[in-house]
C-alpha cells in the first residue's frame, strides 16, 4: 500500500451527543413482512438471484446482533431497523464478509443532531462548539444516523449516510483506518483509489463525487461507496475504473440494475 493510504487516518471518537437516548426492545422474531421490507429496499434491486439468500441472511444477522436505540424521542420502527440492516447487508455480500463485529449499537435520531467533539484538531485546538451532524461512526462501538437523512437516501438523494458510516466501519476493521477495508491483495485497490483520490482533490467541481471525499482517504472510501449505490450510472460513466473496483469488492453491479427510488416521504 502506498504511504498516503497507510498514514492518513480517520478518527471519530470523543463525541458527545446532546440528546437523551432510550433503548428500544430487541425486535421480535422476523416475520415474512420483514423479508418483504428488506427485499423492497430500492438499492437492493441490484442484488442478483445468486446472492439474494445471502443478502437476507446478512440483514437478519445484523438485526439479531445489533441494538437499535431511538434518540431525541424517536420511536424505532421495524422499517427503520430493517432499512439499516439492509444497507449493512448490501455492504457484506463478499464471501469473507463479517457482520460488522465492532458495531454493537445503531443510534437513530429523528433528524440532524448536535455533537461536541473534544478531540484536538490537526493544530492541537479543541473547538467545544457543538456542530450539526447527520451521521457518525465510532470506532469499535456504534454508528449514529439521522433517520430523516436515511429516508432521503431511500428517495434517491445523493447522500446515503447509512452507507457512509457503515463503510467507515469496514475501514475500521483494519488496524489502520485509511480508506482500505480488509482484503487479501491491495495492489489494484491502492492504485485505483489513490489515483481517484488525487483526481478528486484536484477537481474543483467534480461531476459525481461529493468534494467531502477529498478530506481524507477514509472519507473518500465513504463517499465513493455512497456514490456507488446512490448514483451508480453516473459513477460508472465518469469513473469507470473506480466503479469496476467497487463492483468487484461489493459484488454488485447497480449501474446495470439501478434503483427505482421511493417517493420522498
Ligand atoms: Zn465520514
Amino acid at each position: 500500500m502506498t504511504a498516503v493510504w497507510v498514514a492518513a487516518a480517520l478518527v471519530l471518537i470523543g463525541a458527545i451527543a446532546w440528546a437523551r437516548c432510550v433503548r428500544s426492545p430487541r425486535p421480535p422474531p422476523l416475520p415474512e413482512a420483514w423479508r418483504a421490507m428488506v427485499r423492497a429496499l430500492p438499492q437492493a434491486c441490484c442484488v442478483p438471484d445468486t446472492l439474494q439468500a445471502r443478502y437476507e441472511q446478512r440483514a437478519e444477522a445484523f438485526l439479531r446482533d445489533k441494538r437499535f436505540v431511538g434518540c431525541n424521542g424517536l420511536v424505532v420502527s421495524d422499517q427503520m431497523r430493517v432499512t439499516v440492516a439492509g444497507f449493512a447487508a448490501l455492504l457484506s455480500l463478499r464471501d469473507e464478509a463479517t457482520n460488522f463485529p465492532a458495531v454493537r449499537s445503531v443510534l437513530l435520531y429523528p433528524a440532524a443532531f448536535l455533537v461536541r467533539h473534544d478531540e484536538p484538531d490537526e493544530f492541537g485546538l479543541v473547538d467545544d462548539e457543538p456542530v450539526e451532524q447527520i451521521g457518525e461512526s465510532w470506532q469499535g462501538d456504534r454508528i449514529v444516523l439521522s433517520w430523516e437523512d436515511v429516508e432521503a437516501a431511500l428517495a434517491g438523494d445523493a447522500v446515503n449516510v447509512a452507507i457512509h458510516e457503515l463503510a467507515h466501519q469496514l475501514d475500521d476493521e483494519q488496524p489502520w483506518s485509511d480508506g482500505a477495508p480488509a482484503m487479501a491483495d491491495y495492489t489494484r485497490w491502492s492504485a485505483v483509489m489513490q489515483r481517484e483520490y488525487e483526481r478528486l482533490r484536484r477537481h474543483r467541481r467534480p461531476p459525481v463525487l461529493d468534494p467531502y471525499g477529498a478530506e481524507s482517504p477514509g472519507e473518500f472510501f465513504g463517499v465513493v461507496s455512497e456514490a456507488f449505490f446512490q448514483r451508480p450510472v453516473e459513477l460508472r460513466r465518469h469513473h469507470a475504473e473506480l466503479y469496476a473496483l467497487l463492483s468487484d469488492y461489493y459484488r454488485l453491479d447497480p449501474a446495470t440494475h439501478p434503483p427505482q427510488w421511493l417517493p420522498a416521504a
